[in-house]
C-alpha cells in the first residue's frame, strides 16, 4: 500500500531543560542539577508523531544558522523526516523553550527565533510540495499569515487541511471555514469561542470540529449531534506532546481513508500509548504498536 504522504507546515524548537531544587530570585545565581537538550516544537513534533506511523513526511519551517538548527535538521532526517523544506535562515536564532523544572512546577520561557521567519512568500515557494499531499497538517507556533497562505494554497490543489489551534491565535474567518478540520484541546476551543462571530461559525460548522478531551478521548459531530471517541485506558507517566501525537496519528489515518470515527480511534490509542512514556518525541509510538492497542 501507497505511504500517506502528509506535509507539515510549522515551528521546529530545542528544549533546553535545566532541572533545579528551587527557582532563583530574581537577581540571584544558584546551582542547578541536571540540563538536557531535546528536540520539539509542534511542527517538529507532529511531523515526528506521522513519520513513526510510517507516513511519508515533509516538514516545511525554518531553523536558525546555528548550531541547534543543524542538530534538529539531522534528528529530523534520522527520523524519516524530508528536510528539503526546512530553511536554516541568518536573521533569527533557531527557535528554544527554556525550561526549568523546580518545585514540582516550571516556567518556560519560548523564543520563536527562526520560526517567525517562515513568511507568506516562502510558503509560496513550497506549493508543489503542498500540491502532492494527501494531507498538509498545522499549528499556529509560526505567522498567522503563513498559516493562511498554507490554508489558500492548499485548498486551491483541494488537500485536506488539518488544523491544530494551538497556543491560541486569532484567525480569520475566512482561513477556518476552509480548513477541513480544527482540533482544539477544550482550553482552546474556550479561547476561540469567546466572540460571537466565531461561536456562530463554531454552530454552522460543526463538522469541522475535533475537541480532544484528555483521557477521555475526542469529540466530533456527526449529524449535528456530538459524539464521544473514548480514550484509552493507560498508566500515565507525562502528557507532554499528547495532542500533538494525536493530531499527526489523525493525518495518516485520514490520508489513508479511514473515517472519522475509526481516524479519531487511531489518534486516541497513539496519544494514550505516547503518555505512558517520558518525553513529547521519544514516547511517540509506531503503527504496530497502536495496531495492537487497537484489536
Ligand atoms: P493537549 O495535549 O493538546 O493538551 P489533550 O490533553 O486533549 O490535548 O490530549 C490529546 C489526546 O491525547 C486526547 O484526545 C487523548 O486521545 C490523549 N490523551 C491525553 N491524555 C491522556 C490520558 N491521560 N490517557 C489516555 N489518553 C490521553
Amino acid at each position: 500500500m501507497k505511504k500517506p504522504k502528509i506535509t507539515v507546515v510549522g515551528s521546529i524548537n530545542m528544549d533546553l531543560v535545566v532541572s533545579t531544587s528551587a527557582f532563583p530570585h530574581k537577581g540571584e545565581t544558584i546551582m542547578g542539577d541536571s540540563f538536557s537538550t531535546i528536540p520539539g516544537g509542534k511542527g517538529a513534533n507532529q511531523a515526528v508523531a506521522a513519520a513513526r506511523l510510517g507516513a511519508d513526511v515533509t516538514l516545511i519551517g525554518c531553523v536558525g544558522d546555528d548550531t541547534f538548527g543543524r542538530e534538529l535538521i539531522h534528528h529530523l532526517q534520522s527520523c524519516g523526516i524530508n528536510t528539503a523544506n526546512v530553511k536554516p535562515v541568518t536573521d533569527g536564532s533557531t527557535g528554544v523553550a527554556s525550561i526549568t523544572i523546580a518545585e514540582k512546577d516550571n516556567s518556560i520561557i519560548v523564543v520563536p527565533g527562526a520560526n517567525h521567519r517562515l513568511t507568506p512568500d516562502m510558503i509560496e515557494e513550497y506549493e508543489s510540495v503542498i500540491a502532492e499531499s494527501d494531507t498538509v497538517l498545522l499549528q499556529l507556533e509560526i505567522p498567522v499569515e503563513s498559516v493562511e497562505k498554507t490554508v489558500e494554497l492548499s485548498k486551491k490543489h483541494g488537500i485536506r487541511v488539518i488544523m491544530n489551534p494551538a497556543p491560541f491565535q486569532n484567525l480569520s474567518l475566512k482561513t477556518l471555514e476552509l480548513v477541513d478540520y480544527i482540533t482544539p484541546n477544550e482550553h482552546e476551543l474556550a479561547s476561540l469561542l469567546t466572540s460571537e462571530e466565531k461561536k456562530e461559525f463554531f454552530d454552522h460548522h460543526k463538522d469541522k470540529w475535533i475537541v480532544t478531551k484528555g483521557k477521555q478521548g475526542v469529540s466530533f459531530y456527526e449529524d449535528d449531534e456530538e459524539k464521544l471517541v473514548p480514550g484509552f485506558r493507560v498508566e500515565v507517566k507525562d502528557t507532554t506532546g499528547a495532542g500533538d501525537t494525536f493530531n499527526g496519528a489523525l493525518a495518516v489515518a485520514l490520508s489513508k481513508g479511514e473515517s472519522l470515527y475509526e481516524a479519531c480511534r487511531y489518534g486516541n490509542a497513539a496519544a494514550a500509548l505516547s503518555v505512558t512514556k517520558f518525553g513529547a518525541q521519544s514516547g511517540m509510538p509506531g503503527h504496530e504498536e497502536v495496531a495492537s492497542l487497537l484489536q
